[in-house]
C-alpha cells in the first residue's frame, strides 16, 4: 500500500438515515485528519457502519462485514461500527478479525481510533456521550441532507430495540442545528430533512417545551432561503397539533407529516405499548387536512404481531382502506430477543398468516397511491433533480433521463419523479406530469413536445441505467418498509 493509500478510507453505510448522518459525521472527522476517501478495494481503512434494527438487517451487516473481511488488502483495517455493536447479544456475531468495532453512541471517536490502528500520535477524545450529537459540515453538501436533531428514545415501544442500542434521548442545541442548516443552505442544499427517533419530542431533555414547533419557526424566519424543509418520524402526540399549525404557516415547512401509528386496533397498540387512542390518531389526520395545502401523510405499520387476531388485523385493513393515506410502508413483526413483544404471553401468529396480511394491506395502499398519482397528472410540480442518467429501451435506443422528487416525496422511502433529458441536478423546477404509477411519476417540462418514449417502455431501462451512471446506495433489504417491501437502490446526484 502506498502513503497516498494509506491516508484514505472507505465508508460503508446500511440500515436508516439517522446511520447515514453518522457517517457523513465520520467521513467529516476522518477528512479533518487528512484522509481522503476512496473504493473499498484501495482505502486502508473500511468502516461498516452497520444496522442492528432487525434480524434481516443485523444479517446483512454481518454479510457486509465478512465480504470486506474476504476481500482485504494487506495492510488495510477494518472497523465494525454503529448500531450492531451496541447490542450486547449480538455483538459476539460481528465476524472475527475485525480491527474495532465502534458503537453507534462512539462514532465521534474515529479519528482516535483510526489513528491509533495507523500508529499515529493522538489526543483522547475528550467528549463523552454528548459527542454523538456533534456538529459537522458534510464535504459534499448534496441537493438534499438529513440533520439529526437528536439521537436515543425515552418510549418504549415493545417491538423495538433502538432504546436498547441508542439509550435515551440526547437532543442537539437549537443553535447547533441552525449553525448545521445555515451551512448547508450557503452551500446549496435545498431541501433539509430533520431526523430523530422520536422527532416530535425533541428538545423535551434540553428541557424545551414545545421544542420542534420552536425549532421549526425558527428555521422558517432565520433561513429564509431555504426552499424545502421536511421532519420524519412524528410519533403521534398532542403536540403534533401544534407542529401542524405552524408547518401551515411557512411555505418552506412541505405538508408532509410522517406519522408511524403501527396499528389501528387499541388493543394490539396497547400490547404494543403505543398511544392506543386511535381517536387521537385520526384527530391528527384530520387536523393536518384540514391546515395544510395539499398534504401528504405516510405512516407505518406492524403486522403479525404477537396476538394479533383476524378481527383486529380487520381493523387495521379498514382503517388503512378509509384513511387513503399518501404512503403506507408495512412490516412484519419479527422477534427481536431482549424486547417485551417477545415475552408476551400471547398467540403467535404463523409467518404466512402474516405475510399475507401484509400483502393485503400493501394490496389497498398500492391501488389508493394509484389513484392519487393519476390525480397529479396534468398538475406542474416543482421537483427537485437529484440525479441524471440514461434510459435505454428494448431496443438499444438510448437517452439522457433525470430523477428527482416533489414536495409529496420524503428520500429513499416514496416514489421518484422520472423527466427525459438531462436536468441540472440540485435544481428545484417545475414539471408537468404526464404518467403515474403506484410509486413513480413521469413528468416533462411544461410545453415540451412529449417524446415517443413511454414509461412502460423504458421503466426497468431507466432503473438500469440511473443505477449505473448515478452513485447508489446498497439496497434496504433491512427497510422492508421501502414500497412496500420491494428493495431499490437510492439514487445519489450523478457522479458526473
Ligand atoms: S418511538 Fe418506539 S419504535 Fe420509535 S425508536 Fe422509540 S421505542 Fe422504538
Amino acid at each position: 500500500m502506498t502513503d497516498t493509500l494509506s491516508r484514505t478510507f472507505h465508508i460503508v453505510t446500511l440500515g436508516c438515515s439517522k446511520n447515514r448522518v453518522d457517517s457523513d459525521g465520520m467521513a467529516h472527522l476522518l477528512r479533518g485528519r487528512g484522509m481522503q476517501p476512496a473504493a473499498a478495494p484501495e482505502a486502508r481503512v473500511v468502516i461498516v457502519n452497520t444496522c442492528g434494527f432487525l434480524g434481516a438487517a443485523r444479517d446483512e451487516s454481518v454479510g457486509v462485514i465478512q465480504e470486506m473481511l474476504d476481500a482485504r488488502q494487506p495492510g488495510q483495517v477494518v472497523i465494525a461500527a454503529g448500531c450492531m455493536p451496541a447490542l450486547g447479544d449480538y455483538a459476539s456475531d460481528i465476524p472475527t478479525g475485525v480491527d474495532r468495532v465502534l458503537t453507534t453512541r462512539e462514532w465521534f471517536r474515529i479519528g482516535e481510533v483510526v489513528g491509533n490502528l495507523l500508529g499515529e500520535r493522538v489526543e483522547p477524545e475528550s467528549a463523552g456521550c454528548q459527542g454523538m450529537l456533534t456538529t459537522f459540515s458534510p464535504t459534499e453538501a448534496g441537493p438534499s441532507a438529513y440533520v439529526k436533531i437528536a439521537d436515543g428514545c425515552d418510549h418504549n415501544c415493545h417491538f423495538c430495540t433502538i432504546p436498547s442500542i441508542k439509550g435515551r434521548q440526547m437532543s442537539k442545541r437549537p443553535l447547533h442545528v441552525m449553525a448545521e442548516i445555515v451551512d448547508l443552505v450557503a452551500r446549496g442544499t435545498q431541501e433539509i430533512v430533520l431526523v430523530a427517533q422520536d422527532t416530535i419530542r425533541y428538545g423535551a431533555d434540553l428541557g424545551i417545551k414545545h421544542g420542534l414547533p420552536q425549532l421549526l419557526e425558527s428555521i422558517a424566519e432565520q433561513v429564509p432561503n431555504l426552499p424545502w424543509l421536511r421532519m420524519l418520524y412524528i410519533y403521534p402526540s398532542p403536540l403534533t397539533l401544534r407542529m401542524v399549525d405552524v408547518m401551515a404557516q411557512h411555505d418552506a415547512l412541505l405538508p408532509y407529516l410522517d406519522m408511524p401509528i403501527q396499528h389501528a386496533d387499541r388493543t394490539v397498540l396497547r400490547t404494543m405499548n403505543r398511544p392506543s387512542d386511535i381517536d387521537m390518531t385520526l384527530r391528527l389526520i384530520d387536523h393536518a387536512r384540514t391546515k395544510l395545502t395539499d398534504p401528504v401523510l405516510r405512516t407505518t405499520l406492524i403486522v403479525g404481531y404477537p396476538g394479533e387476531t383476524d378481527a383486529q388485523f380487520q381493523t387495521l385493513y379498514d382503517f388503512i382502506a378509509a384513511q387513503e393515506l399518501d404512503h403506507v410502508g408495512v412490516f412484519t413483526w419479527s422477534p427481536e430477543p431482549g424486547t417485551k413483544a417477545v415475552e408476551l404471553d400471547l398467540p403467535r401468529v404463523p409467518p404466512a398468516i402474516a405475510e399475507e396480511r401484509r400483502n393485503a394491506i400493501m394490496e389497498v395502499q398500492q391501488g389508493i397511491s394509484l389513484k392519487k398519482n393519476r390525480a397529479l397528472v396534468g398538475q406542474t410540480l416543482q421537483v427537485l433533480i437529484e440525479a441524471v442518467g440514461e434510459a435505454e429501451d428494448d431496443r438499444g435506443n438510448s437517452e439522457p433521463i433525470s430523477v428527482g422528487r416533489a414536495r409529496r416525496h420524503a428520500p429513499e422511502v416514496d416514489g421518484m419523479v422520472f423527466v427525459p433529458g438531462e436536468r441540472p441536478v440540485g435544481e428545484l423546477i417545475e414539471l408537468e406530469i404526464a404518467e403515474a404509477t403506484p410509486y413513480d411519476l413521469w413528468a416533462y417540462a411544461p410545453g415540451v413536445e412529449r417524446r415517443a418514449a413511454r414509461p412502460n417502455d423504458t421503466h426497468a431501462a431507466t432503473g438500469r441505467a440511473i443505477r449505473k451512471r448515478a452513485k447508489t446506495r446498497r439496497a434496504m433489504t433491512n427497510r422492508p418498509e421501502r414500497r412496500g417491501g420491494r428493495p431499490l437502490p437510492v439514487i445519489q446526484p450523478a457522479a458526473d
